[in-house]
């Protein structure tokens, strides 16, 4: 069967949802993962290892019918922060997001401060954000964004 390129192209777009673009290609799956798209019933494209000038080799999800609310894309400035997400209606970008980091991450990050409350009670973590610093809200340790470890 002959297939011409444009056709290739309408494979691999999507109709109506997000593509998450510029991810770091070895954050690619943790990005998915944070993202809960392995539970989702909607297709979900995973690539890796395109070429990119901003982060080596990045990493492409597209997710059909997904639009995902500011609160889920902060997640995402944890383990990515260069993120571009697209959002597509009808095959076109209709608006493009870049992630931010929060001031406050809440959750997503283990304290690594075995003494911490955080980790000897059953309650959620929370840090507050400067730079690349994340200061524990309950014992005040603090650690590098880049080495954190997720819950
Ligand atoms: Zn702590």
């Amino acid at each position: 069967m002959k297939t011409t390129n444009k056709k290739e192209r309408l494979v691999a777009a999507i109709e109506n949802g997000t593509v998450i673009d510029h991810i770091p290609a070895d954050k690619t799956y943790q990005v998915a993962s944070l993202l809960g798209l392995f539970n989702l019933s909607t297709p979900v494209t995973l690539g890796f290892n395109y070429p990119s000038k901003k982060v080596g080799n990045k990493g492409i999800i597209k997710v059909s019918d997904k639009f995902f609310t500011d609160n889920e894309i902060s997640r995402l400035s944890v383990v990515a922060p260069k993120v571009i997400l697209s959002i597509i209606r009808d095959y076109e970008v209709v608006e493009k997001k870049t992630v931010e980091t929060p001031n406050e991450i809440r959750g997503i990050v283990k304290c690594n401060n075995p003494k911490c409350i955080t980790n000897n009670e059953p309650m959620q973590t929370l840090f507050h954000v400067e730079g690349d610093m994340l200061t524990c809200h309950y014992c005040e340790k603090e650690q590098d964004i880049n080495k954190v470890e997720l819950l």
